[in-house]
C-alpha cells in the first residue's frame, strides 16, 4: 500500500494536509531565511496564491564556505514567527544529528539536503523521531541509492518519509543540475513513499522552474518545493532559481490545471 504522510497545517479547513492524497501540495517560500521582512513578505504571498507549506533554510549547506550559511537557529525562529502568522506548516533543513531535536521544536517537516543524504548518521537520528522527513535525492545518487537512505529512516522506526527529486548531476552545462522527471514515475513504480520535486533547485534557473513544475505534476509529483523570494535579485543564496512573487502568482493556476487534467 502507498505511505501517505500527514503534516499538521491549521490554515487548512481540516487542520492537515496529506502528502501522497489525491491533492498536489504546494510548498514555497525562500531558498534561505534572510530578514524578517524578507521571509515574512515571501510567506504572505504564497500563502495568498495557495501554499500551505513554507520552505526556508536557516542552515545553508553551502557549496562555498564564504557563501552565506544562514541564520542558524535566529532563522527557525522567524520561520515559527511565520508559521504562527500565516498558519502554514514550516519545512527546513537540519544538517547534523545534534541540531535534530531543536530543529524539530520549530519545524513541521525536516528537509535531509542533497548533500546529505548518505550521512547516515543524521538518517538514523531522524529515524528516532516521528516528523515528517523530505529526503532529497543525492546530486549524483541512484534511485536504489536513494531508497536505500530512505530504509535508514524508516528501519529506525519513522514511518513518514518523503522522496524529493531535486535534479542530478550530469554532463550537460545548460541546468545547474538535470532534473530527472522520469525518477518521480520510477520511485513510484519501485517504492509506496510519496514523492516531491523541487524544481528550483533541479533547474537553477528561474525560467525553468514552471515548466518543471508543471512537467513534474504530469509526472505524478505528490507535492512542489518551490522557492519564492521578493527580490531574487537581492537574495543572499539563489536568486537566480528563485521565483519573483508574481511569477508565482503566474505559476499557481498553470499548476492547479495541470493537477485537475491528469
Ligand atoms: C535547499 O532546498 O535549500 C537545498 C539546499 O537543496 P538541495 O539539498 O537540493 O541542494
Amino acid at each position: 500500500e502507498n505511505t501517505t504522510v500527514e503534516v499538521p497545517v491549521a490554515c487548512v479547513a481540516d487542520g492537515s494536509v496529506t502528502i501522497g492524497g489525491k491533492d498536489v501540495v504546494m510548498m514555497a517560500g525562500p531558498c534561505t531565511v534572510e530578514t524578517e521582512k524578507q521571509l515574512m513578505t515571501a510567506a504572505e504571498a504564497v500563502r495568498k496564491a495557495g501554499a500551505v507549506i513554507l520552505r526556508g533554510g536557516a542552515f545553508k549547506p553551502s557549496t562555498s564556505p564564504y557563501g552565506f550559511r544562514g541564520l542558524g537557529e535566529k532563522g527557525l525562529q522567524l520561520l515559527a514567527k511565520a508559521r504562527h502568522e500565516f498558519g502554514m506548516a514550516v519545512i527546513t533543513e537540519v544538517m547534523t544529528p545534534s541540531d535534530v531535536a531543536m530543529v524539530c521544536e520549530y519545524a513541521d517537516i525536516l528537509q535531509i539536503g542533497t548533500r546529505n543524504m548518505q550521512n547516515y548518521m543524521l538518517l538514523d537520528e531522524i529515524g528516532r523521531t516521528n516528523k515528517p522527513v523530505v529526503l532529497k535525492r543525492g546530486m549524483s545518487a541512484t534511485i536504489e541509492e536513494w531508497l536505500l537512505a530512505a530504509e535508514y529512516v524508516l528501519s529506525q522506526g519513522n514511518k513518514n518519509v518523503i522522496l524529493c527529486e531535486r535534479g542530478i548531476r550530469t554532463f550537460e552545462k545548460a541546468t545547474r543540475n538535470t532534473m530527472d522527471i522520469s525518477a518521480i514515475p520510477v520511485a513510484k513504480t519501485l517504492s509506496h513513499l510519496p514523492i516531491i520535486s523541487d524544481p528550483s533547485q533541479g533547474t537553477g534557473h528561474r525560467h525553468l522552474v514552471g515548466p518543471m513544475t508543471l512537467a513534474s505534476i504530469a509526472a505524478g509529483t505528490d507535492a512542489l518545493l518551490i522557492e519564492v523570494h521578493p527580490n531574487p535579485d537581492e537574495a543572499l543564496k539563489d536568486g537566480a532559481q528563485s521565483l519573483t512573487i508574481q511569477q508565482f502568482n503566474e505559476l499557481m493556476p498553470q499548476a492547479q490545471a495541470v493537477a485537475h487534467a491528469i
